[in-house]
């Protein structure tokens, strides 16, 4: 569990917005409707503290949240269909400028849906990772939603990809904020970063 209640701090929308880097951070990041913010309000145990993320309109807002000594930090959602390019673009310098600017940032969850797997999408932020050096470790979500025996061919899959980026963990977390499954984990994961 997290070390004091959960509270939301600011939505920002640039560099300038962000609150001082005055303690350790972790970040989400996903393809929009992965399961961000079921995740977060799962892992929270809030039920509305990570307002759905599903209009491209709110897709550039990072959205702050102290959790004891912590911030949790939910990024934008990426790969909308059909998204502007000057969306896009904004989006892929909103990310460069937080990832490689914010020094107490100590580790990105990057949620990918167990049911479909790695997309070319979410290689362009693996790679924005790497740049940056930001350990990432990938969390899939939605497990419930795959059976048993998809499971293999899609981690593995997954361990391929992340084999390709150097800032990527071998450790990959299996989630399920409806079920629960995994949750505990991610969160002792977050506290053991929060202690060091
Ligand atoms: P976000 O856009 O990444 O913040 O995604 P949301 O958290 O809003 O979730 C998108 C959709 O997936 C919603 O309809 C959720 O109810 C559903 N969802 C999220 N997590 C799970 C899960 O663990 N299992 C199942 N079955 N559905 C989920």
């Amino acid at each position: 569990m997290f070390a004091g209640p959960v509270e939301f701090v600011k939505g920002v929308v640039a560099m300038d917005g962000l609150p001082p880097a005055d303690r350790i951070e972790v970040c989400f990041a996903g393809r929009s409707n992965v399961g961000k913010s079921s995740l977060i309000n799962a892992m929270t145990g809030r039920k509305a503290l990570a307002r759905a993320s599903n209009t491209p309109g709110r897709t550039q807002e990072i959205n702050y949240f102290t959790a004891g000594e912590m911030f949790l930090v939910d990024l934008p959602g990426y790969g909308f269909a059909n998204a502007p390019v000057a969306v896009v673009g904004k989006w892929q310098a909103l990310m460069r400028s937080y990832l490689g600017g914010r020094p107490t940032l100590r580790r990105a969850f990057l949620l990918i849906d167990h049911r479909h797997g790695p997309k070319p999408v979410d290689d362009e932020i693996m790679k924005l990772l790497d740049r940056a050096a930001v350990p990432f470790q990938a969390v899939l979500t939605k497990a419930d939603k795959v059976k048993a025996s998809e499971r293999g061919p899609i981690l593995d899959r997954l361990r391929g990809v992340l084999s390709q980026h150097p800032a990527a963990f071998p450790e990959i977390l299996v989630t399920s904020s409806e079920k629960g499954d995994g949750i505990a984990d991610l969160r002792a994961v977050i506290a053991g970063l929060g202690r060091d």
